[in-house]
């Protein structure tokens, strides 16, 4: 049967591929151009963010390659877990593909070298210690020799690089590959965007005469919210799920396997349908639960960072932090988890001086060499200052990997979807905003902190004269002048300072503290965070540093007052009027069923945003439902007439 999609087009260019198999009516950003330049025999190096499209970059040339004759593309990926998923959702499209891990038994492995070697597979995805293989190596020899070896793709291409975060040694075996099979096309791929990094890329795969493309790195899709630690983190983070994410996907990162454990059975409680994931667990568990995560709707994952590299589950809605990341790279790769599918989703952080002080007593008692902890220290500080930053997150987060977004035409509050600002323009302060950042949504009250800085300072410096040193509790308690067996013990009410700072509550002085501590002018020391003043103290004491301070947030009432701007639409089943509503969930429901029985994620049979459409259109006959994007030839026919029976249709 001819299906609806693909008569308008010759079947061998890049966009009757991307519509007859993939159901997409358009390429997306440099896609188009990274086709063609693999499609015609060229090497490219593709830099694009979480969610930007890669893997099109290299599927639709492997397929137009295959149908020309030429033979199998080998995917080089080192997530094997998420392999089969991968290799699923490309047979549900119709592609013949398969992969080669340690995953197999060997007989499924020797089946899968025979299909290889045969020729008919399009895609083979595989380990990277496997390609490097003597046997491995001799097969694709035998391939190359019958014309028959299409092209590589190297995923994940920042594992060859010792200054990326997932430094693979078999990755720097790959040059081989390049080395053996001179004019074989190859594509390497990333989400890391630095420089650093992409010179190592360059060099160590032998890159040279690659085109590289240089996607921007912006999430649009994702809304950044940083929060100040105001009494108990986890209800902050509980009524942030209940008021804006009720029934969604999500994560949660924590610190600790015993953070994570608590907030995992702290949200159970509170009725969330939630799972812990860290190293600690037996491996067995930690798989079912990543497993749940991918195929079930709306589970929030409470995970250390051991969980997810790879996950590329389209439809997290939000990536929530309980404790500050080690950087901003860290942050940006978790943040980036959330919304792949393009569809709105949130960020959001909650931290305070507790994150501060241990992040860098983390660096500080680490056993590295002093050069490499002056790294990480930097690192940290550019992580405060954005977590401190008034101005918008995303220019600075952008700004931190190089990608200045203010030269871009003038973002308006229409784009973003949120209200207008009230109250006065800072043109200093808001050259430029997007609209979808707490910063840019609710501009944070500043205050000059000068003098409070100096009170404080102070205060620690007559401790120091007496040769005593205090946590901040006991500090602040001295500003406010308020009595206690401690103060009195130490006959702190007759020092100069005593109740020098009554005009701040105690959360305003937690927030200079924390402040003062992110910029380095006060260190916490010592098994009780003994508060110490460092050399650049002076300077303020001295007040020839004028210090513009974050207003700190009131303990706000329970409830939506306290959230920054209009909630984005996260789920397109939130578009949808109530019948529409109806036929999505009983879409939905279908879907579960197709996806158990065939072993996959539900997203891999169809994605949220496709259903949605489906319940919106509610396509009369198969040629109606296969203009939906998302719906390939292949699907309208293992599913089209299910589908429209579903919708009432047939
Ligand atoms: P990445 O690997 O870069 O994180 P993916 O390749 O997983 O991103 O793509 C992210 C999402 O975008 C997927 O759901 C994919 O189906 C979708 N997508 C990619 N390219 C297009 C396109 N041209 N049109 C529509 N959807 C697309
Ligand atoms: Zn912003």
């Amino acid at each position: 049967m001819q299906s609806p999609s693909d008569h308008s087009f010759a079947p061998d260019t890049p966009q009757a591929v991307l519509s007859q198999v993939f159901g997409y009516s358009a390429f997306r950003g440099p896609q188009a151009e990274i086709v063609e330049q693999l499609a015609a025999g060229g090497d490219a190096l593709v830099l694009m963010p979480t969610g930007g499209g890669k893997s099109l970059c290299y599927q639709v040339p492997a397929i137009l390659r295959h149908r020309r004759g030429q033979g199998v593309a080998v995917v080089v990926s080192p997530l094997i877990a998420l392999m089969h998923d991968q290799v699923g959702a490309l047979e549900e499209a119709g592609v013949h593909a398969a992969f080669l891990n340690s995953s197999l038994t060997g007989e499924e492995a020797s089946r899968i070298e025979r299909e290889l070697m045969s020729g008919r597979l399009t895609l083979l995805y595989a380990a990277p210690e496997r390609i490097t293989t003597p046997r491995f190596l001799a097969q694709l020899g035998s391939l190359h020799e019958r014309g028959l070896l299409s092209m590589f793709a190297i995923d994940e291409a920042h594992c060859v690089s010792q200054w990326g975060h997932d430094f693979r040694a078999e990755y720097l075996q790959l040059s081989l590959l390049h080395e053996r099979f001179p004019d074989v096309p190859r594509i390497a791929l990333t989400a890391t965007a630095d420089e650093l990094t992409r010179r190592d890329i360059i060099e160590r795969l032998q890159l040279q005469d690659a085109r590289v493309f240089i996607s921007s790195f912006d999430r649009p899709n994702i809304r950044y919210l940083i929060v100040e630690k105001n009494g108990s983190p986890r209800e902050q983070l509980l009524r942030f799920i209940q008021d804006d994410h009720e029934g969604e996907a999500g994560v949660v990162y924590c610190q600790s396997r015993k953070k994570v454990e608590e907030t995992a059975e702290f949200l159970q409680a509170q009725g969330i349908n939630a799972l812990p994931y860290h190293a600690g667990l037996d491996a067995e568990l930690r798989r079912r639960h990543q497993d749940r995560f991918l195929r079930e709707d709306g589970l929030v994952m409470v995970a250390t960072i051991a969980f997810g590299m790879g996950i590329d589950k389209p439809d997290v809605r939000f990536v929530a932090h309980l404790d500050l990341p080690k950087n901003i790279e860290a942050y940006y790769q978790e943040t980036g988890r959330a919304g792949r599918d393009g569809a709105p989703a949130e960020a959001w952080m909650t931290y305070g001086l507790a994150d501060v002080v241990n992040q860098r007593r983390m660096i500080d008692e680490s056993p590295a060499d002093e050069v490499f902890k002056q790294g990480q220290r930097g690192k940290l500080d550019a992580l405060l200052a954005l977590a401190e930053a008034t101005d918008c997150r995303r220019v600075r987060l952008l700004g931190y990997f190089g990608e200045d977004i203010t030269a871009r035409p003038a973002a308006g509050p229409s784009q973003g979807g949120a209200s207008p600002l009230g109250g006065t323009e800072r043109s200093d302060v808001w050259a430029y905003r997007c609209w979808n950042c707490d910063n840019c949504l609710n501009p944070p009250q500043t205050w000059d902190g000068t003098e409070a800085a100096r009170k404080l300072l102070s205060c620690i410096y007559r401790f120091h004269q007496r040769g005593e040193r205090f946590g901040a509790g006991h500090l602040i308690d001295v500003l406010r002048g308020k009595a206690t067996d401690k103060t009195r013990q130490y006959g702190h009410d007759s020092l100069s300072t005593w109740g020098c700072g009554a005009e701040l509550s105690e959360q305003q002085w937690r927030a200079v503290l924390r402040q003062l501590v992110a910029l380095g002018h006060v260190a916490a020391e010592g098994e009780f965070n003994t508060l110490a003043l460092q050399d650049s103290a002076r300077a303020v004491l001295k007040g020839e540093v004028e210090l513009r301070l974050r207003e700190a947030e009131e303990k706000k009432p329970r409830g939506k007052a306290s959230r920054t701007g209009a909630r984005p639409k996260a789920d397109p089943a939130l578009v949808l009027d109530a019948e529409a509503q109806q036929r999505f969930e009983a879409l939905k429901a279908w879907r579960s069923e197709v996806a158990r029985e065939h072993g996959l994620p539900a997203y891999v049979i169809f994605q949220n945003t496709t259903l949605a459409e489906m319940s919106r259109v509610v396509p009369g006959d198969l040629a109606e439902l296969g203009e939906i994007s998302g719906v390939g030839a292949k699907k309208l026919e293992a599913y089209g007439r299910e589908i429209l029976r579903v919708l009432g249709r047939d």
